[in-house]
């Protein structure tokens, strides 16, 4: 390259990269404009490829409509242009990523009848914490969470985008195979997008897989420890494992965990210890079978290793920074430990727990390592509203815990976002930053590849500047094409449990 354009280069570089000229300006909390335009971003898109900006990014409407380079090649070639806009953010020094999804997700208006004052609070910490999309498995009300779906649709609530997974044993409890079937017909033509089975005998299982598969109703399944494994789910063809129960039961060489003589399954206590020594029976050779078979049969697994966290460290879990100001008081009362309340086992948690916990940590997070080499899909989600997780910050613990698994951080946005629209059987619409996608995104004050703390609502402490500053967290999330100022909907959040805290 000759100097006189190197020079040239270098300084539409320098043009492109100032934040002068390119503020934030006439964007409004909640209102969507014709033509916004994210400048200068550093963009992490949803299919595990390496971070790259400057770029601008135009959205018109509710799509995204151009991504356009500004770095110093494109801009030799003549190739950038400086999109223009009704509004604009400036996103310099920022990362933006497509809307975080939230494959294991419940819609809660109250636990075991203390109210939470309504799904406000519930969605509002959704997107507060960059989910733009969230499946639904297992609701309160199946025409109540069809309702929020398309209230959300027509942007007539503060919400994320809605998958409604209805669960298919509700009462009255389907029997048989004709049951379930015409169960899954009825979800059908109430405009369910899945149906999410737990509890089901093999037969039942058997038949309503057989007829989502007919009616185009995708699958989640929440394995217990029961008659079937992830070798029905390889059978059947079940779109999503959810947790991880089922996969290593799958692979014990006697073909059920060696419980003890006194074991009682509904008893949670019982349960969630006895869980916590469930993968050490699991033998390698044949997990690696189950896993390989899974891939084959396109079987994707939602971990959600947050929901269990409190079992290997209770003490962190019952602590989180969050919940000074942001714990509603119906889930503080929920997340006491209390047999009535599901998850709530922890009366007389011992260390001894928590050791096999760290271990059954340890070959499950092995385990989902092994499955992604082999080319298995894993998802993101974090079954929030129980066990001391709450909703958003658990799917960015979520996040961290498949750090600590070892997974790429390119590859652990992927998780939350690509592979989820894929689970979702979206792919073709969600969970990118690119052109022709839909316009959910999120504009992050900071680095997750560096830090994935910075997606918490509320951000972080960093330093800058060499002064120790508190991040912003997702500044602003977009969904749908509507720009949320994400520190805006935490203060929402934030006076919906003050006003709670103050009536009780
Ligand atoms: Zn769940």
């Amino acid at each position: 390259m000759e100097v006189s354009r190197f020079l040239r280069v270098a300084a539409l570089v320098t043009a492109a990269a100032s934040p002068l000229g390119a503020q934030t300006r006439g964007v409004t909390h909640g209102v969507r404009t014709a033509r916004l335009v994210i400048r200068n971003a550093t963009i992490v898109d949803g299919n595990g490829t390496p971070a790259r900006g400057p770029v601008d990014i135009v959205i018109e409407g509710n799509t995204i409509t151009a991504v356009v380079p500004l770095d110093a090649v494109a801009l030799g070639r003549g190739e950038s242009r400086r999109p223009a806009g009704d509004v604009q953010i400036d996103a310099t020094g920022k990362y933006v990523l497509p809307g975080l999804i939230d494959a294991h997700a419940h819609l809660q208006s109250n636990r075991s009848g203390h109210s939470l004052g309504g799904y406000e609070y519930n969605l509002k910490l959704w997107l507060a914490n960059g989910i733009t999309t969230v499946r639904e498995v297992g609701s309160e009300s199946d025409t109540g969470i069809v309702a929020v779906r398309e209230r959300s649709a027509k942007g007539e609530i503060v919400a994320p985008r809605i998958f409604a997974y209805p669960m298919l044993n509700q009462a009255p409890m389907p029997r048989n195979a004709a049951e379930a079937r015409a169960r899954i017909q009825r979800f059908k033509s109430a405009g369910m997008d899945g149906v999410k089975l737990t509890g089901v005998e093999r037969d039942v299982m058997a038949a309503a897989e057989d007829e989502a598969h007919k009616v185009g109703l995708r699958v989640a399944h929440h394995v217990g420890v029961e008659e079937t494994n992830a070798w029905d789910d390889i059978r059947f063809g079940t779109t999503s494992i959810e947790h991880w129960y089922g996969i290593p039961d799958a692979a014990i060489p006697d073909m059920r965990q060696h419980f003890p003589a006194n074991y009682n399954y509904l008893n949670e206590t019982d349960r969630f210890r006895w869980a916590g020594r469930l993968w050490r029976e699991a033998d390698p050779k044949l997990l690696d079978s189950v896993l390989v078979s899974m891939v084959h049969a396109n079987v994707a697994w939602v971990p959600t290793l947050d929901i269990y966290e409190a079992s290997r460290d209770l003490q962190r879990a019952q602590n989180q920074p969050w919940f000074k100001d942001y714990l509603h008081p119906s889930l503080e009362w929920y997340f006491k430990p209390d047999p009535a309340n599901h998850g709530s086992y922890f009366i007389g948690w011992s260390s001894a727990d928590e050791v096999f916990w760290k271990e059954n940590y340890g070959i499950w997070m092995a385990a989902l390592r092994d499955f992604e080499r082999l080319g298995g899909t894993i998802g993101c989600g974090d079954d929030a509203g129980f066990i001391y997780q709450m909703y958003g910050y658990g799917l960015i613990r979520e996040m961290e815990l498949h750090a600590e698994a070892g997974f790429n951080p390119l590859k652990i946005i992927q998780h939350c976002t690509g592979n989820n629209a894929k689970i979702l059987g979206q792919e073709e619409r969600l969970g990118r930053v690119r052109a022709g996608w839909l316009a959910d995104l999120i504009v992050v004050d900071g680095n997750p590849l560096e830090d994935i703390k910075v997606l918490y609502a509320g951000g972080t402490s960093a330093m800058r500047d060499g002064k120790e500053v508190r991040t912003l967290g997702s500044e602003w999330v977009i969904k749908d094409g509507i720009p949320y100022n994400g520190p805006q909907l935490l203060r929402e959040v934030k006076a919906i449990v003050d006003k709670a805290r103050a009536a009780k």
